[in-house]
């Protein structure tokens, strides 16, 4: 980051524009949002300026910028669309004390000015450090038409309550009642009954909170999908965001746990390095401990929860303890690397059923299993299967599997690093240890990747991405 957003206090300050065109008066037009005390110097102002400052909403000194005219300013804009020009009167600005900017130069700025959503008293920025202005404007826009107008209103009319919501516990509590004032009962109302109805509006909430008992924790079990943070569901992004406390594998990658609030305990439950992995006795514990304190409790586990996750031991824990509980499901690592080679798990003709298999208790895979496995058209998506796959390999070829049945192991599925491995049954330990893999892989046993993707690697990591 080259540039650090901050909110500058400007009530009441002087910010000093030079320049008297269609640049300065943008930029005036923009400062008149705020509370600032704002002076134009220049020696031939449109007919904008000159109506603006008649109108008191200016101080206009009518000639080229003097030493001394940004004294006191805390900010100064050069908007003179003349760089020798601005280039005069940036340094006498710096000499002034004041910070900086020279419209549409990057280089010579102190410090620039962001594409700004207005509801006042929200305010979004947004900036790309100048390498994006296209950007940022999709991106101003895109906001402009999901923040409700009636934004700033609420904002504005919430703050006038705060000092009444003191009565709420600080913490989950007052956040709970603020969500929803902002969520639903806020926005409602404004609906309704307009500015005029959402004191009342307020009041109301905040008697329902107070008597509202005693709230009990609860869990979320949420399914982190494969990797990629696009790959969440818009259920599993709103349950991070409110949680107090996110448990988390060893799988879920930084880029989701970022979304978490910034208050939220994170607790990686994982292993961490080559350690030891906690317990899954030690985990149920953990999520009833933070759940009977009554905290939000999300227990964040990779691809989908009821897939290989060890979910019913949690959710017997979690029961036992009179806890309630629920499921946010998510994209299973076996429906990311299918995706990445562009097939399908099921086909017409060709596969009715998929099998999802572990690597880990395949010993213990019945023989008629197998059997049917190794039938042709077959597929399985086998998880935690690098270890496994010699003695996979070992029983499907002795029931019957041709030895070059396609298979496919895709390792960090849906992530920037992932890697397509194309294998044949016959060959794959040898392929899979010279392949030197060591994030989570799933094979697909039985698939290939489709052939036109095969054929160009890159573009097997564009679709894939
Ligand atoms: N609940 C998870 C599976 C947990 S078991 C899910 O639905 O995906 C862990 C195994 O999942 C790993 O050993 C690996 O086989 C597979 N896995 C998880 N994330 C993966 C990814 N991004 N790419 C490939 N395989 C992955």
């Amino acid at each position: 980051m080259k540039h650090f957003p901050v909110f500058l206090a400007v009530e009441g300050r002087r910010i000093v524009v030079s320049g008297g065109g269609e640049a300065a008066l943008a930029k005036v037009r923009l400062l008149l949002k705020t509370e600032a005390r704002i002076t134009v110097v220049a020696a031939a102002p449109i007919a904008e300026v000159s109506a603006l400052a008649a109108q008191g909403r200016l101080t206009l000194i009518a000639r080229a910028l003097e030493p001394g005219d940004a004294m006191c300013a805390t900010l100064f804009y050069a908007a003179n669309d003349d760089d020798a020009e601005d280039a005069r009167v940036t340094a006498l600005a710096q000499a002034d004390g004041a910070l900086t900017n020279w419209v549409d130069n990057l280089g010579q700025s102190q410090f620039i000015t962001p594409a700004i959503v207005d509801r006042d008293p929200v305010t979004v920025a947004i900036g790309t450090e100048g390498a994006a202005p296209v950007l940022a404007r999709s991106i101003k826009a895109d906001l402009e038409a999901r923040l409700p107008r009636a934004l700033g209103t609420l904002a504005r009319v919430g703050k006038s309550f705060r000092g009444a919501v003191e009565v709420l516990p600080m913490g989950r509590k007052r956040r709970a009642f603020w969500s929803e004032y902002y969520d639903r009962v806020g926005p409602e109302t404004f609906d309704r009954a307009g500015e005029a109805g959402l004191h009342k509006g307020l009041e109301d909430l905040l008697a329902q909170h107070i008597y509202r008992d005693a709230e009990a924790g609860r869990v979320t079990f949420v399914g982190a999908g494969p990797g990629d943070p696009e790959l969440l569901t818009i259920k599993a992004r709103r349950a991070l965001h409110e949680a107090d406390v996110v448990i988390h594998d060893r799988l879920v990658t930084p880029e989701i746990l970022e979304l978490a609030r910034r208050e939220a305990l994170i607790i990686n439950a994982g292993k961490e390095g080559f350690g030891p992995s906690m317990k899954q006795s030690d985990i149920d514990a953990l999520i009833v401990e933070h759940a009977l304190r009554g905290a939000h409790v999300v227990r964040l586990k990779s691809g989908d929860p009821t897939v290989f996750g060890r979910l019913d031991e949690e959710i017997d824990a979690v029961t036992q303890a009179g806890v309630n509980f629920s499921i946010v499901p998510g994209i299973t690592s076996a429906s990311a690397a299918v995706a990445s080679i562009g097939q399908s798990l099921t086909k017409r003709d060709r596969n009715a059923s998929v099998r999802f298999v572990t690597g880990h208790d395949m010993k213990g895979y019945a023989e008629h299993d197998w059997r049917a496995l190794a039938a042709p058209g077959q597929v399985a998506a086998i998880y935690m299967g690098r270890k496994a796959s010699r003695f996979v390999q070992g029983r499907l070829m002795m029931h019957g599997a041709a030895p070059d049945t396609p298979v496919t192991v895709v390792e960090n599925a849906s992530r920037a690093d992932q890697r397509v491995l194309e294998s044949r049954l016959s060959t794959l330990p040898d392929d899979i240890s010279s392949a030197d893999m060591n994030g989570p892989a799933l094979i697909l046993f039985g698939l290939a990747p489709r052939a036109a993707l095969a054929a160009s690697p890159e573009l097997t990591k564009e679709i894939a991405l």
